[in-house]
């Protein structure tokens, strides 16, 4: 039985170590592509007996193969070794209130296909279920190489129970226990993750960029959200609910929260704040009057349009929402001390604007010694963040345990 994320082992320290060191080759060639038994050997520090061995079981189960001769080198220790990226494949499904989609992704994060659901409405969430399950059963009986499935939800997601504490105007998804109706659902197994730290673990595992194994993926979209993984692990807290970033106050004696707390963060600076202050301020109406009926990511969207072809008004707009971002990343350094901080979802597309600000937020509040180890990136994943994420929940735990799931042939 897999019940979410914690129904197979995560540490290193905790699996066999014959299994963590098949699981440091595979996430090596993952990292790195083709390389040789002696460059991956040497990279990982293991002897040439060992790594003979590890690399003849990982064929045998047919998650790697060998490739023609690197370098011309005429021995077997420089054939070149890669990762059957295409030849295993995981589900991803995103939750987002009334949005659900499901995604076929290979190993590497690049996705197949895509199945946009009709919009949820919020009585009828009990048959969205049902649906839901039986077009993953359909994918699974039409492709056995898929080895598990990634799910991810908005937080609060109460790990444990299986359920999320709060969605706002969409109640009726905190009625359903994710891992009663999914865990045991599939022929694979099931994983269900939080939607900031899947957006982590995606980062982690499909942005070449990303090296650090203290990271924080910082999610400001409808809502504000944060993964982070601090030596590679996800940080949960004792029920899940940690690191709510968007929940943390930056002004004691601000706006009024849903979540009890004032001045929290995402009634600042995400895309539904911005919308209603888009509506209320009426700088766009000039060049959109639809504002006020757009979805938020497309009120957002019109937003850096405008400030990118010169109006002033939305230009300070935007500068505003990116210094509420860098208090944010504030909060987040001082917390965490991540090496690397992804800002990622809607905000990220108002581009070098945003980042510029957020440095400047960051050099004048702290302090320059942290600061200058700490890099800020926008993400650039091709894919929506979420839906990647939910893939990644899965990859993850293939490249962690790849024996586990070595069964598609
Ligand atoms: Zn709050």
């Amino acid at each position: 039985m897999h019940s979410g994320t914690t129904g197979l082992p995560r540490g290193g320290d905790q699996q066999p170590l014959s299994e963590l060191n098949r699981s440091r080759v595979v996430e090596f060639l993952h990292r790195n592509g083709v390389c040789s038994r002696a460059d991956i050997a040497h990279a990982l520090g293991l002897t040439p007996a060992a790594i003979t061995k590890i690399t003849a079981k990982l064929i045998e189960l047919g998650v790697i193969s060998e490739t023609g001769n690197l370098e011309g080198r005429l021995n077997r220790r420089a054939l070149g070794l890669t990762l059957n990226h295409s030849k295993y494949r995981v589900i991803g499904v995103k939750f987002a209130r009334s949005l659900v989609q499901i995604g076929v992704f290979d190993i590497s994060g690049r996705q197949l296909s895509l199945i946009d659901l009709p919009p949820v409405i919020d009585s009828q969430i009990s048959a969205t279920v049902d649906h839901i399950r039986s077009i993953i059963t359909d994918l699974l009986s039409q492709d056995s190489h898929i080895v598990a499935v990634g799910m991810s939800v908005p937080g609060p997601y109460l790990r444990h129970e299986g359920k999320i504490a709060v969605v706002t105007s969409m109640p009726g998804w905190t009625d359903i226990c994710y891992t009663d109706e999914f865990s045991n659902a599939f022929p694979v197994p099931t994983f269900i993750e939080h939607d900031a730290r899947s957006g982590a673990l995606a980062e982690s595992l499909f942005d070449p960029r990303v090296s650090s194994e203290n990271i924080a993926y910082y999610l400001v979209g409808e809502g504000v959200g944060l993964g982070v993984m601090d030596h590679e692990q996800l940080i949960n807290g004792e029920r899940g609910a940690a690191t709510e970033i968007g929940h943390i106050s930056i002004d004691v004696n601000g706006r009024a929260c849903k979540c009890g707390n004032f001045g929290c963060l995402e009634c600042y600076c995400s895309a539904v704040a911005v919308h209603e202050e888009l509506v209320k301020s009426h700088i766009l109406d000039a060049e959109f009057p639809d504002i006020a009926s757009m979805t938020h990511r497309d009120a957002c969207k019109s937003l850096f349009a405008a400030s990118s072809a010169g109006n002033k008004q939305a230009f300070e707009l935007v500068s505003k929402i990116s210094r509420y971002v860098g208090y944010g990343c504030v909060n987040i350094i001082n917390a965490y001390n991540p090496q690397q901080i992804i800002i990622g979802d809607i905000m990220a597309q108002a581009g070098g604007v945003l980042l510029d600000i957020v440095y400047e937020v960051l050099q004048e509040r702290i302090v320059p010694e942290i600061l200058n180890s700490t890099e800020i990136l926008l993400s650039t994943l091709t894919s929506d963040p979420t839906i990647t994420g939910a893939a990644a929940a899965a990859a993850n735990q293939f490249l962690r345990h790849p024996s586990l799931f070595a069964r598609a042939t």
